[in-house]
């Protein structure tokens, strides 16, 4: 169709695509060329630099009456968005965990936009890729075929998730009808485990109280005699123990909690077992790691993050069910204008909305199809042992560095460490260290407590980080441990 053609059947009209096609993909066309080089040309930048006062007014502006045109919005986006972002992209971010994400994601992402597809439901080709990964991930966890898996934001919603369904398991699904009255649900995790995990207890009505936090040993995993002691006492004490989280990485030190006697555990007590694998459980991908997770193939339930280890761009979390029937038993609701057909694009039911609490949603597959196809599980699971082998060296280097000392013990590919200097100021000083390094632009760490202590925590979650970007990040503590203590 000429654009002649294209722009008269737009005249006059309300719709909100452009009169000159062309245009606007001489725009497109410029976006894409310039996001590509952004990334490309991280190394460039500085990792992360502050908002400037006058950047961060200029988006207390009152809503826009009249529209501006896109070259003006995009510049912009240029000048006053892309210099000011998290930062995870570049090789320097090892704070909290994040994934890098991939030029791949980042396609697949523009093209499920253009697809639009709303995959609450309904029977197209946007739930047949969610299916895929369901199926690529029963074979990953050695899960049986009746397993059921849905995407969702984060592991925060998949672990609060997973506490509903193990709920509606243990008490049955008039749960969903009349709530627990009278019942005294309580669940179990280790006191390192991720604070979401407490969150869920709290989301679901049982109070954070009903998860027990259970102390961990000096390899931060959960003590599993104290587990079992406090669920005895609590039966003793009337209560209904249903429910045990383990930590496939916890988020302060990448521990692994023994899945395998949680799992034993579980099966003589009759409780579920979830496992919080936000980042760790993707370990399975790499035959280096996946024994370290042993275990994990018994768990009921599993929370991940396809946009931590898995590089997929933000956002992709995933809960995996074992038994599909309680899953939908926890969420499936009949819906006068969510009617079922056998033909017709009203078919292919169960939806994903019968398995979580969304119901319109975007079509996170297909960035995740898009990255497991284009690069495969062998290359991402090298990708993934890469990390815990840039850990490794970190973790040498800062034992070769008499001004440093070591925290935590590495499991994965998180690293606890700090510098040296008199009791009364190490944690405000390592405190300081971390935040001129942010602000430094050189690299981007984040801390945590490590027995009491502060600790600057290096998690080596991008694909992109090197052995030179994290002895750049060494370089500069040492630098600026000592300008502070002079
Ligand atoms: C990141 C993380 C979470 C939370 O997941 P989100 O995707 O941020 O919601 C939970 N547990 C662990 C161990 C994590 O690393």
């Amino acid at each position: 169709m000429s654009d002649a053609v294209r722009a008269g059947a737009n005249a006059g009209a309300t719709s909100l695509d452009p009169d000159n096609w062309d245009a606007l993909r001489a725009d497109a066309h410029r976006m894409l060329d310039d996001m590509l080089d952004y990334i490309a040309d991280v190394r460039d930048r500085p990792v992360w630099q502050p908002i400037p006062p006058a950047v961060r007014a200029g988006f207390a502006e009152p809503l826009p009456r009249q529209g501006t045109p896109l070259p003006e919005v995009y510049r912009r986006f240029t000048e006053e968005i892309a210099p000011y972002a998290t930062g995870n992209v570049h090789p320097g971010f090892m704070g909290w965990v994040h994934g890098g994400g991939t030029a791949v994601g980042m396609l697949a992402e523009m093209l499920a936009a253009g697809l639009n597809a709303n995959c609450g439901g309904r029977d197209h080709i946007g739930i047949e890729v969610e299916r895929q990964i369901v199926r690529w991930l029963r074979e990953l966890f050695g899960f049986p075929q009746t397993a059921s898996g849905v995407f969702v934001t984060g592991s925060s919603m998949a672990n609060f998730m997973a506490l509903l369904v193990a709920r509606t398991a243990a008490v049955g699904p008039q749960v969903r009808e009349g709530g627990l009255p009278g019942e005294r649900l309580t669940a179990y995790a280790s006191a390192a485990a991720h604070g979401c995990v407490v969150q869920a207890a709290d989301l679901a009505g049982l109070g954070r109280g009903a998860l027990r936090r259970i102390p961990f040993g000096k390899d931060h995993r959960i003590d599993i005699d104290a587990l079992k002691r406090r669920i005895a006492e609590d039966r003793a004490a009337g209560c209904q123990p249903f429910l045990v989280t383990g930590s496939a990485g916890t988020v302060d030190v990448g521990a692994i909690d023994d899945l395998a006697a949680l799992a034993e555990l579980c099966r003589d007590e009759g409780l579920w077992f979830h496992v919080d694998g936000a980042y760790g459980s993707l370990g399975m991908l790499s035959d280096e790691i996946a024994p370290k997770l042993k275990g994990l193939s018994e768990a009921d339930s599993i929370a991940l993050d396809f946009h931590k280890w898995g590089q997929v761009n933000y956002d992709a979390g995933f809960l995996i069910v074992r038994d599909g029937e309680q899953h939908r038993d926890t969420f499936a609701a009949p819906a006068a204008y969510l009617r079922r057909e056998t033909r017709g694009l009203a078919g292919g039911s169960p939806w994903p909305c019968d398995y979580g609490p969304d119901l319109s949603r975007g079509f996170r597959a297909l960035k995740t199809w898009f990255t497991l196809k284009t690069f495969g599980a062998d290359r991402m699971g090298a990708m993934i042992a890469q990390t815990c082998k840039v850990a490794r060296y970190l973790e040498a280097r800062v034992e070769r560095e008499p001004q440093l000392e070591m925290l935590a013990p590495v499991t994965l590919n998180i690293v606890c460490f700090r510098y040296r200097a008199a009791p009364n100021v190490m944690d405000s000083l390592n405190a300081e260290i971390v935040v001129d390094l942010h602000e430094s632009g050189i690299a981007v760490p984040s801390s945590t407590t490590i027995d009491g202590a502060l600790a600057i925590r290096a998690a080596i979650v991008n694909h992109r980080t090197t052995f030179a970007d994290v002895d750049k990040m060494v370089d500069a503590v040492l630098r600026f441990g000592k300008a502070r203590v002079g």
